[in-house]
C-alpha cells in the first residue's frame, strides 16, 4: 500500500464553490434542474434533455424507451471492449448484450466485421425476424466514434443509433459536439469524466418519439431520498478533499470503496437528478473550457513522449488530437506494460489498464458468447494502459511519468 502523494486515473475536480452552489440548488429546487436543462439545450442545439443519476441510469432508461417503441426486439449491438457499464445497463433493460470485435488501430467497431454482423441481424429476407433494437456508439476515452459511417451501413430504419458520450461532454470534432452525432445520446457526469457532478446522467436527443417515451418512463422514477442527498453532500465534500493528490492515497487504502474498479453490476439505483447536483454543476460551461485546455495540453505532450517503437497510441498525425479524458496506449510487450504498470502503482502516478477485460470476458456474462470470438477486443485488454491528462496532474508529476515511461 502507498502512502503518500498518489495521482488519480482520471478526475474532474469539484472546488469548494461547486458544493456552495450544489447548497444553492437545494435551495432553490425545480428552478435550479430547469436552468440546467435548458442551458444544455442551448449549448448542444438540441429540443430535449433529461437529467438521470448517472450515466448507466440515463442508458438504461434509454433502451427501455426504444423497447417499448419496438417491442419485438431485444438485442443491442456494442463494442466487445467498453466500460462495463454499457452491458450492465442493457441488461438492468431486460435486453441482451450483443458484441462485434473492435479494430485495434481506432478503439472503434472493426466496420468490416459489423456490417457482417448487421447483415445477418438486420437482414429484411432473413427468414429470423429482426432483433436488433439498437447499436451503441462509444467514444472510448474521448475518441470519436465514426458515427457517419455507422449510419450509412445500418440500413434498417427501426434500429436506433444510441451515442455514448459518456466521458465527452464538451468535446468536439471539426468544431460538432460529440453527444449530437446519435439518434439519442448521453453524457455522465460521474467522478472520472468530462466534468462532475458527483455522480449523474444527461440524454440529449431531437427525436420527438423517444423523447416522448423518456419523459413517461422518468417520471415514474422516484427522486433521491433525502438520506441520498445527504450521501451526495458527504460524497462531494470528500471528493473536493480528497482528490488532491496529498490525500487520495487514502481513500485509495480503503478496499470497501473499491475505487477505480470497473464492475459489472446490473442492479444499480436509477433515480431523478437531485437538484443538489444540478447546482454542482452550475458552471459546467467555465469547468469543461478549463479542463480540456488542461487535458489538451497533457494529450499533446503523451503524443510525443509516446511517438517510440514500443508503443502505439492513437493519435493520427494528420488530425487534430480528440477531447480525451485518459490518454490510451497499447503496449504490445508484456513484460514492458507489467513494469510500468507495477512502478506507478508503487510511486502513485496513476497510469492504470484501459477496463479489466473484453466484455465476452465477465464472468456473469461469458455463457451468452458461446462460439463466438473477439480477438482483437481480448488482445487489448491485455495490452492498454492509459496515462493521466487531468487538470490535477502537474509538469512535475509529468515529468516522473514521463521518466518511469522510458524506463
Ligand atoms: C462511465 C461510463 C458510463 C457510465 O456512466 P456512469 O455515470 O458511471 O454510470 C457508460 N459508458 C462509458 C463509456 C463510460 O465511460
Amino acid at each position: 500500500m502507498r502512502i503518500g502523494r498518489t495521482i488519480p486515473p482520471a478526475a474532474a475536480p469539484i472546488y469548494p464553490k461547486d458544493i456552495v452552489s450544489g447548497f444553492k440548488g437545494i435551495i432553490r429546487g425545480n428552478s435550479e434542474f430547469e436552468r440546467f436543462v435548458t442551458d444544455i439545450r442551448e449549448y448542444f442545439g438540441v429540443k430535449y434533455c433529461f437529467l438521470l443519476s448517472s450515466g448507466r441510469a440515463a442508458l438504461a432508461v434509454i433502451l427501455q424507451a426504444l423497447k417499448k417503441m419496438h417491442p419485438h426486439r431485444d438485442e443491442v449491438l456494442i463494442p466487445a471492449f467498453t466500460c462495463f457499464s454499457v452491458p450492465s445497463a442493457i441488461v438492468r433493460a431486460g435486453l441482451k448484450v450483443k458484441l462485434c470485435d473492435i479494430n485495434p488501430e481506432t478503439l472503434d467497431f472493426d466496420f468490416i466485421k459489423l456490417s457482417r454482423v448487421l447483415s445477418r441481424s438486420c437482414n429484411p429476407k432473413s427468414t429470423e425476424s429482426n432483433r436488433l433494437l439498437s447499436v451503441i456508439a462509444v467514444h472510448p476515452f474521448g475518441i470519436p466514434s465514426d458515427i457517419h459511417r455507422l449510419k450509412k451501413i445500418i440500413n434498417d430504419h427501426e434500429v436506433t443509433i444510441v451515442e455514448d458520450a459518456a466521458q465527452s461532454m464538451g468535446a468536439e470534432q471539426n468544431g460538432n459536439k460529440l453527444g449530437t452525432f446519435g439518434d439519442v445520446s448521453f453524457f455522465s457526469l460521474g467522478r472520472g469524466k468530462a466534468i462532475s457532478a458527483v455522480a449523474g446522467g444527461v440524454i440529449l436527443t431531437n427525436r420527438d418519439d423517444i423523447a416522448c417515451n423518456l419523459k413517461k418512463i422518468i417520471q415514474g422514477l422516484p427522486y433521491c431520498s433525502l438520506f441520498e442527498v445527504l450521501r451526495l453532500i458527504g460524497y462531494a465534500i470528500s471528493l473536493a478533499i480528497f482528490i488532491d493528490p496529498l490525500f487520495f492515497w487514502i481513500p485509495r487504502a480503503i478496499p470497501f470503496l473499491r475505487l477505480g474498479e470497473t464492475l459489472y453490476d446490473p442492479d444499480f439505483k436509477m433515480r431523478k437528478i437531485s437538484s443538489f447536483q444540478a447546482g454542482l454543476a452550475r458552471d459546467w460551461r467555465g469547468r469543461i473550457k478549463s479542463f480540456r485546455n488542461a487535458r489538451a495540453e497533457h494529450s499533446r505532450f503523451w503524443a510525443r513522449v509516446t511517438e517510440q517503437d514500443r508503443f502505439s497510441n492513437f493519435v493520427k498525425q494528420d488530425r487534430v488530437l480528440p477531447d480525451l479524458i485518459r490518454f490510451p496506449v497499447r503496449v504490445e510487450d508484456e513484460s514492458l506494460r507489467k513494469r510500468i504498470l507495477d512502478d506507478s502503482d508503487k510511486r502513485g502516478l496513476g497510469i492504470v489498464p484501459g477496463y479489466p477485460d473484453s466484455i465476452d470476458g465477465i464472468q456473469e456474462l461469458k455463457r451468452s458468447f458461446e462460439g463466438e470470438d473477439f480477438p482483437a477486443a481480448r488482445r487489448l485488454a491485455r495490452q492498454l494502459i492509459t496515462l493521466p491528462v487531468h487538470p490535477i496532474v502537474s509538469r512535475k508529476d509529468r515529468e516522473k511519468i514521463h521518466r518511469l515511461i522510458l524506463g
